[in-house]
């Protein structure tokens, strides 16, 4: 163990005993925060509790320590260095210290062959020690498995005593677990579970994948820490399209994503919105941040201030990629700039549960921040906040501190914004507000992909996935949503040159801090004996019981530390429901397609979706109908160019529902439009399941009947845009021999809609920039 790192430990040790220093007075401000929810902000309303100081104690072990000998330094560092994102691709082909380790005790100097490579990695990271050493009295016991028959208080320390020796521990295979592996054991041993590292004959209860759902296709049965989908539906292009869907609908409740633009198909747009706003407003210089659509850790990211600086890629065509508006007023913390990884687990989508680490991490730049001009626009270490790019700058501040350095806990930043007046209560719960957002527009196409993978009925696995939310706090508080990670890392220790040429990999205590305990408690929450008992206890027990401390079951009675995953959904249900319009949608999709594995509506499914409904009529026929579908279906085909399968997905029937609705109900706005024919849409489907098939209802009278229900079931309708109802009539749009595409306009109209909005300030405070 490095002298450098014991002295870490006992500081950290010290502190948290004596309640000495900064975590203290955090830990006692948090205290205050936990204890009074009921002034936390009006939207959510309910109550949130910020970050307590020590979501987890940094666990007690043998520090892992690994030389590397880099032949080319900055290249290792590179690849070393990408921490704070693993794309699924990038991970799985960066094996993690290929060939180039030369000391890990034993295996000094021996060559590292492929199929060694997972065992390799643990030993490499001092995990081999962990596993083969005595088993350390970590201070913690067991979870709680609360008893299936309910005959003994989990309460009852002898009770929760008796069932945790009686029971078998849960079993997790980790044999894919990749660069989360150590952060991983250590919880597992928290735990006291049993881990299986080359996986396992027979199904174990956890599989915890490094990459994706499909790193092991063969499970059965279990659950799985990845959705499928998730991936896929992260990339920024994705991402845009599923919160823009959104921002169409609910455009006030979304304006926490920046105006963006996706290339190439819509440069032109991009290019005139801007020439416009440019002459409306001469002052207006805005600088806009390009980010390739597969992108991570910086990685090909650049700024501009004029559409025509964008970079041109084989000839006229761009890469594909995300044009964003750049945030050019952010929060300053020691005039840095700097941002917000957060883990979210989302437990289940249906139901939806979504949970909330209560600490996070800050990554600050590396250079004093100005605002963007065209002389500083190439400086990535004044304008980008990714750990992998600022660790190469030579001002890196690698801290033994969880305060301060260019890595610094959530925690410590609330303290800071917290002594200089700003009211972190309504900052954490916006914060919380936008995580339940995104998942709320990411969920309608993930559950398309579940049903693909994992079609109701047939045997398979059920899943849960930690997320890492990139958050930007701007200068006047209001967060911004940058990026949503897949795959956040979960490695514990970084890298660090102990004499020239020769870096070892040590801890790292702020990454420690924060991600034993995320992935420990997601643990905890998939503890299915505990999900099962659970179901037994009222609702309102059920949260208390999964949030509450794991109560001393082990041989040492001693217990783990509370929960640091909050959970708030369906918490805030109430609050955000009805923001789930496209998840209906989606059920009337799923409805249609059929559990046969495929994500894409045939012709005939589209039919049958219009016949079912009742939605066609004299106005309105079959022939249109398929016209309708060929046109949506091709403009999305031509969008996404790489999808194989044939058919209309999931957006393009979004989108071919909007436009029915605005047919159909034209003089409402567009969210009540849409929520009018899913009602007429659900009436329908509920009749027939009825037994009833004359339940349609006449075109023209539904427009003012659901409208009132509408009113009455969604929220009351705030700024919608007039546009939204200045659609075409159905004898417009309709009765034309060729009918146009609905989409197009409906998009650049919405675009033309965004340009005037603003990430308008929700809140001023007194903070330092
Ligand atoms: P990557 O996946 O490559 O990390 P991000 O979207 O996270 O891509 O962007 C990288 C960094 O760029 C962020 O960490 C942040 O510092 C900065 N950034 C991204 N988007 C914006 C934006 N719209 N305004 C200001 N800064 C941004």
């Amino acid at each position: 163990m490095s002298d450098h790192y014991v002295k870490v430990k006992v500081q950290l040790e010290q502190m948290k005993s004596s309640g000495e220093g900064v975590e203290k007075e955090e830990a006692d401000m948090i205290e205050v925060l936990v204890a009074s929810p009921e002034v936390l902000v009006a939207s959510p309303p309910a109550s949130v509790s910020p970050v307590p100081a020590s979501c987890t104690p940094a666990a007690q072990r043998e520090p892992p320590k690994t030389s590397v000998t880099c032949r080319n330094q900055s290249k290792s560092r590179r690849k070393l260095g990408k921490d704070e994102k693993n794309t699924g691709t990038k991970q799985d082909s960066v094996p993690a210290l290929q060939g180039t380790i030369v000391a890990s005790n034993a295996n000094l100097g021996k060559p590292v062959n492929r199929k060694d490579h997972e065992q390799q990695t643990l030993q490499i990271k001092g995990t081999g020690k962990m596993l083969q050493g005595k088993t350390e009295t970590n201070g913690n016991a067991v979870p709680i498995h609360l008893p299936e028959d309910n005959k003994v208080d989990p309460h009852n320390k002898e009770d929760a005593n008796k069932v945790a020796k009686r029971r078998k521990p849960v079993t997790v295979d980790t044999f894919k677990a990749k660069t989360s592996l150590e952060a991983l054991k250590l919880s597992i041993r928290q735990l006291k579970w049993k881990e299986f590292p080359v996986g396992r004959r027979s199904a174990c209860d956890i599989y915890w994948h490094g990459v994706s759902f499909h790193d092991n296709d063969n499970i059965i049965s279990g659950q799985v820490n990845k959705f499928p989908g998730m991936i896929e539906m992260l990339r920024k292009i994705n991402l845009t399209r599923a919160v823009r869907t959104m921002q169409e609908l609910f455009p006030e409740e979304y304006n926490f994503y920046p105006r963006s633009w996706i290339l190439p198909e819509e440069y032109q747009l991009f290019s005139t919105q801007i020439s416009l706003a440019k002459d409306g407003d001469v002052s207006q210089k805005p600088t806009f941040i390009i980010k390739p659509d597969g992108g991570s850790q910086g990685d090909g990211i650049y700024l501009i201030r004029d559409p025509g600086d964008l970079r041109v890629i084989a000839g006229s065509h761009t890469k594909q990629s995300v044009v964003q508006e750049y945030i050019h007023k952010p929060l300053l913390i020691d005039k840095l700039k700097f941002d917000i990884r957060l883990y979210v687990l989302v437990k289940s989508l249906e139901p939806l549960e979504i949970y909330i680490a209560k600490e996070g991490l800050s990554r600050f730049c590396t250079e004093p921040y100005q605002e963007p001009s065209q002389k500083n626009l190439s400086h990535v270490f004044m304008h980008l906040t990714n750990y992998s790019l600022n660790v190469q700058s030579g001002n890196f501040v690698h801290s033994d501190s969880l305060s301060s350095g260019s890595k610094r806990t959530f925690s410590s930043v609330l303290y800071r914004l917290a002594s200089k007046g700003v009211d972190i209560k309504k900052v954490w719960s916006d914060i919380i507000s936008l995580v339940i957002k995104t998942i709320i527009a990411l969920v309608p196409e993930l559950k398309v992909y579940y049903q693909a993978d994992i079609p109701p009925g047939k045997p398979g696995p059920t899943c849960f996935q930690i997320l890492g939310f990139d958050i930007l706090l701007m200068k006047n508080l209001k967060p911004v949503l940058l990026e949503v990670n897949a795959n956040p890392s979960m490695r514990i220790e970084h890298e660090q040159e102990v004499s020239p040429g020769v870096f070892e990999y040590v801890p790292s205590p702020v990454d420690e801090e924060v991600k034993v305990g995320v992935i420990r408690d997601t643990l905890r929450l998939m503890d299915p004996a505990q999900k099962k008992s659970l179901t037994s206890y009222p609702e309102h027990q059920q949260e208390e019981l999964s949030g509450s401390p794991v109560r001393g079951a082990g041989e040492e009675g001693r217990v783990l530390p509370s929960m640091c995953l909050k959970q708030v959904f369906p918490k805030y249900t109430k609050q955000f429901s009805y923001l789930r319009t496209v998840e209906r949608i989606t059920a009337l999709f799923l409805r249609f397609l059929g559990v046969k594995g495929n994500m894409r509506l045939g012709p005939t499914g589209f039919r049958t979706f219009i016949r079912n409904c009742k939605l066609s009529n004299s106005h309105f026929s079959m022939a249109t109908v398929d016209i309708l579908y060929i046109d949506v279906t091709r403009r999305w085909a031509s969008m996404l160019p790489g999808s194989r399968e044939a058919g209309m997905g999931l957006q393009a029937f979004v989108e071919a529902f909007f436009y029915l609705a605005q047919r159909r109900f034209k003089s409402l706005p567009l969210r009540e439009q849409v929520v009018s024919l899913l009602e007429v849409c659900e009436a329908q489907l509920e009749n027939q399941g009825r037994g009833d098939p004359g339940g349609a209802l006449p075109e023209d009278s539904t427009s003012s009947t659901r409208r009132s229900v509408s009113c009455g079931r969604t929220q009351p309708v705030r700024t919608v845009h007039p546009h939204h109802m200045s659609t075409s009539t159905p004898g417009q749009a309709l009765s034309a021999p060729q009918l146009c595409s609905p989409a197009t306009p409906r998009r650049a109209s919405s675009q033309d809609y965004r340009l005037h909005q603003r990430l308008r300030p929700t809140h001023k405070g007194n903070v330092e920039n």
